[in-house]
């Protein structure tokens, strides 16, 4: 399959495969844009079927994280890397040492942080032989505590606070209480967002692959455990998307009941005509890449330093952002997702300038 003439290609600066025999390694980092500064974003492990679908996704998100790095206001480009293989059965130090390699290799045009099937540990076995990885040092917590660089906590209350923001323009209040929400996948941002929107009174209910991930949402937080088929189409409020890309799709828009998309998976949209179908069923989209930026946002500060208040105070205003991107919605009636987009390209158009 091409590579430049993929559909997701879209102008990519630089895309990279890496293979290491000796640990059976198969990796692609993907280098969207480098206006702004160094390619940043997270690095998947993920059991691909084929190599293209890692191509597409790893395509995907690394543009995605141009746009969410631009609209959040930071000196920040936008990259990604996929590894193909199981986390659970096929990660080892070996194969983690050899993507610190490759990493090393790219002499920082792109830095690695977590990402679905990556955590702190991970990447602190790659930073054995590279210096262009984020998210592994302890600082203190958002909301108070330590924290070891782990950026889900501050992706999940990014979500958090851009979920209310979106409740309050489509159902024109602010409380969460009784709200009734549905977490797709219930894994490091799932189910601190849970643990936030119970604290709140929100109702919960939840779907996950693995069972032991919605054993202790339910004994936990009370949550309702709901099969993975089913989670997208309940009749609840809110469906907060936390697992892999591509959910909003015909089939589930056509069964969703929910008023309000929320949630922190990359890529939620299968295709752009996706954002316009959701807006003319009157669902209120907040785009991915608006309001899951709470981790990358953090991860900014580790570099450039970090200071807990005022990264919470730049997590929050990712509710502000949501709703001007609500607001200009409804007046000029146009998809939440297509308006984000512009309002991303103006920022680097303007930063460039
Ligand atoms: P994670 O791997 O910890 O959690 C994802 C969970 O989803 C896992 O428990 C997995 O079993 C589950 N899952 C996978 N497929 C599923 C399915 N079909 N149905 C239900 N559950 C399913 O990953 P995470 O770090 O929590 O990230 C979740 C999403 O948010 C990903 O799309 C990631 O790219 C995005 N994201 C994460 C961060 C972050 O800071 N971790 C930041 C921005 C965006």
């Amino acid at each position: 399959m091409s590579v430049f003439q993929h559909v997701e290609f879209e102008q990519h600066e630089q895309v990279v495969f890496f293979h290491d025999a000796s640990s059976g390694l198969k990796a692609i980092v993907a280098i969207h844009d480098t206006q702004l500064g160094p390619a940043l974003g997270g690095c998947r492990m993920w059991p691909y079927e084929s190599e293209s679908q890692a191509i597409t996704d790893v395509l995907r998100l690394s543009k995605g994280m141009t746009y969410k790095s631009a609209l959040a206001n930071l000196k920040l480009g936008g990259g990604k890397s996929v590894i193909i293989g199981h986390p659970r059965q096929d990660k080892s130090q070996a194969l983690l040492e050899a993507m610190g390699r490759c990493l090393e290799s790219l002499g920082g045009r792109y830095i690695a942080a977590e990402d679905s099937g990556t955590g702190v540990a991970d990447l602190k076995v790659m930073s054995k032989h590279t210096s262009y990885v984020a998210g592994i040092h302890d600082r203190p917590g958002l909301v108070g505590g330590r924290n070891n660089g782990d950026p889900s906590p501050a992706t999940a209350y990014g979500v958090f606070v851009g979920l209310q923001a979106a409740v309050q323009a489509r159902f024109g209040h602010h409380s969460l209480q009784g709200l009734k929400v549905a977490i797709q996948g219930i894994g490091n941002v799932g189910y601190r967002l849970a643990q936030h929107l119970h604290a709140a009174g929100a109702q919960l209910y939840v779907s996950d692959i693995y069972p032991d991930a919605v054993a202790k949402a339910q004994a936990e937080l009370g949550a309702t455990v709901v099969s993975s088929d089913e989670i997208a189409s309940l009749d609840v409020d809110v469906f907060a998307p936390c697992a892999m890309g591509a959910v909003l799709n015909d089939a589930s828009i056509q069964a969703m009941q929910a008023k309000v998309v929320a949630g922190a998976a990359n890529n939620q949209l299968e295709r752009e005509c996706h954002d316009r179908q959701l807006h003319e069923k009157g669902i209120l989209y907040a785009p991915d890449f608006a309001i899951n930026a709470g981790g990358i946002i953090d991860i900014y500060y580790e570099r450039v330093g970090y200071d807990p208040l005022l990264v919470k105070s730049h997590v929050e205003g990712i509710s502000n952002t949501l709703s001007m991107i609500f607001e200009r919605s409804q007046v000029e009636s146009r998809p939440t997702g297509a308006i984000a987009l512009e309002l991303a390209k103006e920022k680097i158009r303007n930063s460039r300038a």
